[in-house]
């Protein structure tokens, strides 16, 4: 993998599981933007527009957004120039549907899905991670009540679909639609799965290994 032509990267995984975290990380090593369509629907919702109104509930009841809103979405995200290179998927896709659709809006590009990452955590931590996580309203950076508390002063929030009924029902949409897609990668033969418990610089340590970069050095990827 090199860093002028890194290709894309899906982040898979339940709600919870560190893709966020770990998407980010990966974003500034690599030098390549960090696509997250919960992040961008938040935004709409934020914002207000048509879109936010119409998404706002289903995410708030913890429901998966229609394909063709998301699609729509990552579409026009993708054609930036700033992903021309490389980009890293977290949350995009979450239906079989969607990769099938990425496929194609990828089809005649130069860049392509190099892998696909699987965070694997177990569902009773999930549910921990996510009622005790925060996220600095200002710079987006996420937290942990427990392990990783937010410094002094710093402005966070508790997001709305992290109490815990909404957790459960993201994690019943994960098992129930999501997980499809580690066989579609499997079969792909760009899956790759990595333990996502322990601390976030082992699972940094071990997304490294998976994607065969080497840890600390940035010219050896
Ligand atoms: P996330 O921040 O990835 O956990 O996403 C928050 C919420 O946004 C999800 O629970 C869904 O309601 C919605 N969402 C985000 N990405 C997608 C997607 N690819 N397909 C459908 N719904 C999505």
């Amino acid at each position: 993998m090199t860093k002028s032509n890194v290709g894309g990267i899906i982040l898979l995984g339940p709600p919870a599981s560190g893709k966020g975290t770990q998407g980010a990380m990966l974003a500034e090593h690599l030098g390549i933007p960090k696509i997250a369509t919960g992040d961008m629907l938040r935004s709409a919702v934020a914002a207000g527009t048509e879109l936010g109104k119409k998404a706002g509930s289903i995410m708030a009841s913890g429901g998966l957004v229609p394909d063709e809103v998301v699609i729509g979405l990552v579409g026009e995200r993708l054609a930036e120039s700033d992903a021309a290179g490389g980009f890293i998927l977290d949350g995009f896709p979450r239906t079989v549907a969607q990769a099938q659709a990425l496929q194609s809006i990828l089809a005649g590009r130069d860049v392509k899905i190099e892998t696909a990452l699987e965070i694997r955590v177990p569902r009773e931590l999930l549910v921990e991670r996510a009622t005790l996580r925060r996220t600095d309203v200002r710079s987006g950076q996420i937290y942990h009540l427990k392990y990783n508390p937010p410094p002094e002063g710093v402005e966070v929030e508790h997001r709305k679909d992290d109490q815990e009924e909404t957790v459960n029902r993201r994690l019943d949409a994960y098992e129930a639609v999501t997980s499809a897609l580690v066989p579609f990668y499997e079969e792909t033969g760009i899956l790759q799965s990595v333990d996502g418990t322990g601390s976030f610089a082992e699972v940094k340590s071990r997304v490294f290994g998976a994607l065969g970069i080497s840890d600390g050095g940035t010219d050896a990827i």
